[in-house]
């Protein structure tokens, strides 16, 4: 699988009430909340199982539990809001952050944060970031916790843009990529059209 297409009832559903330009920060982030949850579900559907023996009251028997720890990577902001939901799915999982800025002066993307757990070489690294346009900064994102030692690793966008997706695909075909929504394109500005708006602004109501 390398891009995979929800086309989920209920996150069509939400994602046009969070589209909607009239929508309330609050209610655009409870919907981001519940499609992160559908997404989780999704995203972490084939993760890796092992055998687990343990007994029930009635008998002994085999049962099954992730073989490898779950790392959360949010891009910041944005990538914050997905972080809540996917949390209330995965609450084992543990949470690398990471910020990158474009450098005025140089144009060149740089990293002005980053946290990570140890073992990203043996987790699941999933990389959250509701908005994929350019794809510059999911890119980085993934170049950054490669070198770090991440292997296995998804990244789960909620709205994306067909000229981000194929610059992701063209530069890492070995991430799988999950989107709630391909979108038609960016505009000159490098907002998705038609988009959300700028969803770090709608989340935390910088407008
Ligand atoms: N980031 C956003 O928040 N919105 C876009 O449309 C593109 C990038």
């Amino acid at each position: 699988m390398a891009t995979k297409i929800l086309n989920h009832a209920l996150i069509n559903h939400k994602l046009t009430v969070m589209r909607d330009k009239n929508t309330k920060c609050n209610i655009f982030k409870q919907n981001l909340d519940e499609i992160a949850m559908l997404m989780a579900y999704e995203a972490t559907k084939d993760l890796p199982l092992k055998d687990y023996k343990i007994e029930t009251p009635l008998t002994g028997m085999v049962g099954q539990q992730l073989l490898k720890e779950v790392v959360l990577v949010p891009i910041l902001r944005a990538g914050l809001g997905f972080l809540d939901g996917f949390r209330t799915i995965v609450p084992t999982a543990k949470v690398g952050h990471i910020g990158i800025a474009r450098n005025e002066k140089t144009l060149e993307p740089e990293e002005y944060y980053a946290k990570f757990p140890s073992n990203l070489d043996k987790s699941t690294v999933i990389v959250l970031d509701p908005m994929l346009a350019t794809g510059g900064s999911a890119i980085d994102t993934i170049d950054n916790i490669k070198k770090r030692g991440a292997k296995d690793i998804r990244l789960v966008c909620l709205v994306g843009a067909p000229e981000g997706v194929e610059r992701i695909e063209e530069k890492h075909p070995d991430v799988d990529i999950y989107l709630g929504a391909m979108d038609t394109c960016l505009n000159e500005m490098g907002y998705i059209v038609p988009g959300l708006g700028d969803a770090g602004d709608r989340l935390f109501g910088t407008e």
